[in-house]
């Protein structure tokens, strides 16, 4: 079969259906090429609690509201985030507190199931115009002057002004275009799980800098709930997990000085846990190649950024497609020179921040363990500082 439309989406993670799904809406033909064994979701039945949760900005709201994606959430699954602790480590602990009435905004973030979000993703999918489903296994990719080509392992043939590469971190796309790569792993693995807990959480995510222990956080879910991000040293995360749900509801319970009561575990069996790498790749577009997501920048979760990130960069591809000259198709070399410049900074600097908070708070050395506690101290201090670091993470400028 020879499929052609204006846009090709490679990759059925949430940013690659939020793409397929803005473009079908503006009005372009899309083909959204899915895996044939796509990668089930954490949540076990429909009442469980998905251990897969992300903590979304204000640009992930409004393009999800754009798409009438976010109105199909489950509402009564989802917690706004009202307040953000966050505190050193040591006997002269630093903190740093924001709160939403502070930065001016009705919440700083959402926390969101990924079968929420999918779910949601998938009904609003089902209803685009101009949106054909493939599934199979891309095997080449050749672009020239005219279309991009996507050559499937069953013969079938993808054509298309533009592929957008949205298959994650070990994007199948990238490798295609010879992008080459800056990689670090981290050394850690971040461990989620969800806890009851025994005092409300009022709507306040909190994240404990434990130096050698790794980063501990703890975001808010409707009722007495919270999720666990814990981003922890190799060794330390498999014995974690080693010791299952009762046990690390106990060394967070201590390790959060049982800020929240005792912790417990909701559901026991769900502990999972990811390895935690930085990966920068040198571009983000290529001929007729367009990259988002994960594909195009993996950063360490301790800011809750990656799929915020990956949400920009539809927003952005889709604007930037949008205001192209009529003469130019949607993959114009133009066109995604101007995508790639506008998503240039934002990921820079979220990269920066990350990789650079993960290895200040990850070192032992007294003097820099003193002085990152009088920095988050400072900075509690100075609501200049405080006010533009919240936008940053929010995703308002
Ligand atoms: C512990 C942890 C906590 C996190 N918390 C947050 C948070 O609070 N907030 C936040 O914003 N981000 C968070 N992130 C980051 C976030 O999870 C990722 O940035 C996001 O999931 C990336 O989405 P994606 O769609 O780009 O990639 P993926 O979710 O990896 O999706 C890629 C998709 O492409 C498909 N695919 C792969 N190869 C092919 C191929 N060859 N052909 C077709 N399809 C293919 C896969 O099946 C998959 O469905 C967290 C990450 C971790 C590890």
């Amino acid at each position: 079969m020879h499929f052609q439309s204006n846009i090709c989406v490679i990759g059925n993670g949430a940013v690659g259906k939020a793409a397929a799904l803005g473009f079908a809406q503006a009005g372009l033909s899309v083909t959204l090429l899915c895996p044939p064994h796509p990668i089930v979701g954490s949540a076990g039945n429909a009442d469980d609690w998905d251990v897969r949760v992300y903590a979304l900005n204000h640009v992930a709201h409004q393009l999800l509201s754009s798409l009438k994606v976010w109105q199909a959430l489950d509402g009564a699954r989802v917690a706004p985030v009202d307040a953000m602790m966050v505190k050193g480590d040591g006997e002269q602990a630093g903190k740093l507190a924001f709160d939403a009435y502070g930065a001016r905004t009705g919440a700083l973030a959402w926390i969101v199931e990924d079968s929420n979000l999918n779910r949601a993703l998938d009904a609003a999918l089902r209803f685009a115009p101009n949106l054909r489903t493939v599934t199979g296994r891309a095997t080449r990719l050749h672009t020239d002057q005219q279309a991009a080509t996507v050559q499937l392992e069953n013969d079938d043939v993808i054509e298309a002004s533009l592929v957008v590469g949205a298959d994650g971190a070990q994007s199948w796309v990238r490798g295609q275009c010879d992008i080459g790569l800056d990689y670090r792993s981290y050394g850690q693995r971040a461990i989620v799980t969800n806890f009851e807990c025994d005092k409300p959480h009022q709507g306040v995510a909190y994240q404990w800098f434990a130096a050698t222990d790794g980063i501990v956080a703890l975001l808010p879910l409707p009722g007495q709930r919270v999720s666990l991000v814990w981003s922890a040293p190799e060794a330390l995360a498999h014995s974690l997990v080693d010791g299952g749900a009762a046990h690390l509801a106990e060394r967070a319970s201590v390790l959060s000085e049982y800020r929240l009561g005792r912790l417990r575990p909701l559901q026991p069996a769900m502990v999972k846990d990811f390895p935690l790498t930085l990966l920068r790749p040198h571009a983000i577009v290529a001929p007729r190649v367009a990259l988002v997501g994960d594909a195009a920048h993996v950063v360490h979760p301790l800011a809750g950024q990656g799929m915020n990130l990956g949400f920009a960069d539809v927003a952005a591809l889709m604007q930037t497609v949008a205001g192209r000259e009529s003469y130019r198709d949607c993959g114009d070399e133009r066109v995604l020179g101007r995508y790639a410049r506008a998503r240039k900074e934002d990921i820079f600097l979220m990269q920066l921040a990350t990789d650079g908070l993960e290895r200040l708070f990850s070192t032992d050395f007294e003097p820099l363990r003193v002085a990152r506690n009088i920095g988050l101290n400072l900075v509690d201090k100075l609501p200049v500082i405080k006010r533009a670091l919240i936008s940053h993470a929010m995703g308002k400028r």
